[in-house]
């Protein structure tokens, strides 16, 4: 590989022309409609492997992430940047990983690895907190602004407004469907008063709000008179943000033979990372992904159909999905960008696309796939509780029991993507109404501080309105 490889980004379908990292961050998406990839990765053999593997999580991240960035950032910068973007988790490790009680799972250590100890109790915050910081470094040397739009169902677009909030050069307005989402979170984003946020409580539903956002980012500046941007998974920075914590979890739990990794899994971003983390050298035996009732994945796995189905409301509501947004660059992944570029069209035409045989294989063998319907992940809660003494969100309980199912005799990390708090409903379906407690000491706390938000009908002149008399940057 050019020593330089994996800071020059290229789409997954090969159309336009190679960027860098910042352009990459700055504009995710490629002309062509593909997605970003970097043309080659760094490989870590295994003297460095010993060597990342004594290194606090900080230190790992810049060493992982230092390849990828390339000039973007000045020399020496990115720790300062790494540090920023990690001070307001509630460890310094940044995330926290803890075996089981009992610890064995067919004689290998189970472990979980907990991603949820940044500001919004969710492993978005990993990387949503780097994203925030690395575009307000770069935007600050190119004395530039963005407003970042962007439509929530919910979860996201608090990890959004945390990763923005104290940014100089960003401005965030969050669309959210009005009377749609829980007090809890809705809370969590209208609490925030700073003058950079602004959060609109949409008359519709999510699919109204996702609509007025893609009319919006359609017009671009012409709408508001500010640069815009979102940050939806799709953003490479995210992705290598995610890398991070594979290495840091898999280092410390190896012994010898690998470790598996079980994911509960939406659009494909999280475990992506951890095909990434394989490829740089890690010792990753087997991606163990689970799905809740939108199985897309699973069904792509097990029988090589990709195919797009109505999304179906779920107890595992940040995994519903009707398609896998980074799927393309696991596409890309196993084949080459002609065959990417033919099959992304195929299923924008047709809603199917089916990997040649040979890149099925492959993905075969990299993951192991299952489905969890409601009771399934209901009932995998129950057994955190009852086997391992452990209070798990309904996403995480997915991955333990595709942990549980799969279950070899080498070391397993289950990634805990959320703080059970934030499930309280599914807490109590579950039988788990005893363990509310902590929800409901969070919910008081932010009723305390008041709230921030304008309602405005689904289209773009309420829109446009509500931005104008905002108190965001340079539009009121
Ligand atoms: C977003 C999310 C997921 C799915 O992650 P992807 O990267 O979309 O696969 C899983 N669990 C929680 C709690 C999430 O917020």
């Amino acid at each position: 590989m050019a020593p330089d490889a994996a800071s020059r980004y290229r789409s997954t379908r090969g159309g336009g022309e190679v960027c860098d990292f910042a352009q990459a961050l700055l504009n995710p998406r490629p002309p062509d409609g593909g997605l970003y990839v970097p043309e080659g990765l760094p490989h870590f053999g295994p003297d460095e492997l010993e060597e990342l593997h004594r290194l606090s999580y900080l230190q790992l991240a810049e060493r992982i992430i230092a390849p990828f960035i390339g000039d973007a950032l000045a020399a020496g910068e990115l720790a300062g940047v790494l540090a920023r973007a990690y001070r307001g988790f509630e460890h310094e490790e940044v995330v926290r990983l803890r075996a089981l009680d009992g610890g064995t799972l067919h004689g290998g250590p189970l472990h979980l690895l907990e991603l949820f100890h940044g500001p919004t109790l969710a492993f978005k915050d990993v990387a949503l907190q780097l994203l925030g910081t690395l575009l307000d470094d770069i935007l600050s040397r190119q004395g530039q602004r963005r407003l970042i739009l962007t439509a929530t169902s919910g979860d996201t677009g608090s990890a959004a407004i945390e990763a923005c909030r104290n940014c100089a050069r960003l401005d965030i307005a969050v669309l959210f469907p009005h009377e749609r989402i829980t007090e809890f979170q809705r809370r969590q984003m209208t609490s925030v008063q700073q003058d950079n946020v602004l959060c609109l409580a949409v008359r519709g539903d999510f699919d109204d709000c996702q609509n007025l956002l893609k009319a919006a980012l359609g017009r671009g500046e012409a709408l508001t008179g500010a640069a815009l941007m979102t940050v939806n998974s799709i953003n490479w920075a995210r992705l290598m943000a995610q890398v991070v914590y594979y290495f840091y979890a898999g280092l410390r739990l190896d012994q010898g033979g690998g470790v598996n990794f079980a994911v509960p899994t939406g659009n494909f971003g999280n475990i992506y990372a951890g095909v990434l983390a394989g490829r740089m050298g890690l010792p990753v035996r087997r991606l163990l992904l689970a799905t809740n009732r939108n199985d897309i994945l699973h069904r792509a796995l097990v029988g090589n159909d990709y195919s797009r189905v109505q999304v179906q409301g779920s107890v595992a509501p940040s995994m519903d999905i009707s398609i896998a947004s980074n799927f393309e660059r696991l596409v890309h992944f196993l084949t080459d960008a002609q065959t990417t570029a033919r099959l992304q069209a195929e299923f924008a035409e047709s809603g199917v696309l089916a990997l040649p045989d040979a890149a099925w294989q492959c993905a075969r063998e990299l993951f192991a796939s299952s489905r969890w319907d409601d009771d399934g992940i209901l009932q995998a809660m129950q057994q955190g509780q009852q086997r391992y003494g452990v209070v798990l969100d309904p996403h995480t309980a997915a991955a333990l029991a595709a942990a549980q199912q799969y279950g070899d005799e080498h070391p397993t990390a289950v990634l805990a993507t959320a703080h059970p708090a934030k499930f309280s409903e599914a807490l109590v379906r579950a039988g788990l109404g005893e363990f509310t407690a902590e929800a409901d000491t969070r919910l008081a706390t932010l009723r305390e501080r008041g709230e921030r938000f304008e309602v405005i009908d689904p289209d773009l002149d309420s829109l446009q309105k509500a931005l104008g008399g905002s108190s965001l940057g340079g539009l009121g």
